[in-house]
């Protein structure tokens, strides 16, 4: 994004602020990867903390990135930002299969400097574990790990999104049954040290209609000024048959269109028609909008959909303190099958 689009955008940004009388504004950064364009980043934040150091209002900064970059930036984003989400799989040896580096020069070392720098500074470290069949099995492991070496606000685990590249390199979606054994098992561990353990689909601390920006009013803005709903590019979500373009920046102002701004409210603030019968729907909301489109039949559960269940029935229990109850049926492999293809979780059709 060049510099002058920048401005127009937070220009644009601070103008519906000050129409909503808001006391606090939100930014985050994400791509691609931000700090490939770090000046943009740079100027980004002095730029708008003081608009709203002018106005005397609270500004938010999160960036969502690799962590590949010098540690005199990660110096900076420890005392900048608020919070940082850094994907960080594992131990060298998962990181370097997962994310090897476009030039095949190790990359692991930057990254976990850069996250010791980040988690001793002012900013939540939020770090993200992107989990595969291969890694599946070592979500203990990374666990302890990261307990060991960092002091990060939060863990997040999440299962490989399978694409094109992700299957050439071997990568696939762990299987739901071991995935949510270890995923309590992990959750356990960190949250005895005070650690948040994060899965997108099964915040069970919140009811909510929408996991994601979509349907929450968020205006993501691409180098281009298109103004979107979603993170994803363009044709992602057209080819889910998604009209998600909010309109465009123009002339220092968000072009927006209404239609599709009260389209996309609908879309998040609706059940999906294939989740009426599962009790996910007040935390999962239907998962993400264009990879899980809803066109499933009601009761019929995809690998997704199964892992959600699982990981919320034991969130569930832990949250009722009845960590050896959950420990105990995470051990009777059919009671979890039961579970995770039950097609209703209406108590007065359960048999
Ligand atoms: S059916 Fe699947 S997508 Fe829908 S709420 Fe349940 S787990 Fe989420
Ligand atoms: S629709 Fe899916 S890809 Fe788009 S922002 Fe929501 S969760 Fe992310």
């Amino acid at each position: 994004m060049s510099l002058p689009m920048v401005k127009q955008v937070i220009d644009a940004y601070f103008e519906i602020l000050d129409e909503e009388k808001s006391e606090r504004a939100d930014i985050q950064f994400f791509g691609g990867e931000p700090f490939y364009s770090p000046e943009v980043v740079y100027f980004s934040v002095v730029y708008a903390r003081r608009k709203a150091e002018e106005r005397a209002m609270d500004i938010h900064f999160e960036v969502t990135t690799n962590g590949i970059f010098s540690a005199d930036v990660a110096a900076w984003v420890a005392d900048h930002f608020d919070a940082v989400i850094l994907s960080l799989d594992g131990p060298m040896d998962i990181q370097e299969s997962q994310r090897p580096a476009r030039n095949g020069k190790p990359v692991f070392p930057i990254v976990y400097n850069n996250a010791k720098i980040i988690s001793s500074g002012s900013a939540d470290l939020i770090l993200r574990s992107c989990i595969s069949q291969k890694t599946a099995r070592r979500i203990m492991e990374i666990t302890a790990w990261i307990v060991e070496e960092f002091h990060p606000k939060a863990v997040c685990f999440e299962s490989v999104h399978p694409t094109g590249q992700s299957k050439k390199a071997g990568l696939f979606p762990p299987g739901p049954v071991e995935f949510a054994r270890q995923f309590h098992a992990s959750a356990r561990i960190l949250e005895a040290h005070g650690i948040a353990a994060v899965h997108s689909t099964t915040d069970v601390s919140i009811c909510r209609t929408t996991i994601c920006p979509v349907g929450r009013n968020a205006l993501i803005i691409s180098p281009d000024g298109a103004v979107d709903a979603c993170y994803l590019p363009e044709k992602a979500w057209r080819d889910a048959g998604l009209e998600f373009r909010l309109g465009k920046v123009r002339a220092g102002k968000f072009d927006i269109n209404e239609n599709v701004l009260q389209g996309i409210r609908r879309l998040a603030n609706g059940d999906k028609p294939s989740c009426v019968n599962c009790l996910c729907r007040y935390h999962c909301a239907g998962g993400c909008h264009v990879r899980q489109n809803g066109n499933r039949s009601i009761g019929r559960y995809d690998n997704t959909c199964m892992q959600t269940r699982l990981v919320t029935i034991t969130n569930l229990l832990r949250r009722l303190n009845e960590n050896d109850l959950a420990t105990e049926w995470l051990t009777d492999e059919a009671a979890m099958a039961r579970f995770a293809c039950q097609s209703s979780d209406h108590i007065s059709e359960m048999a």
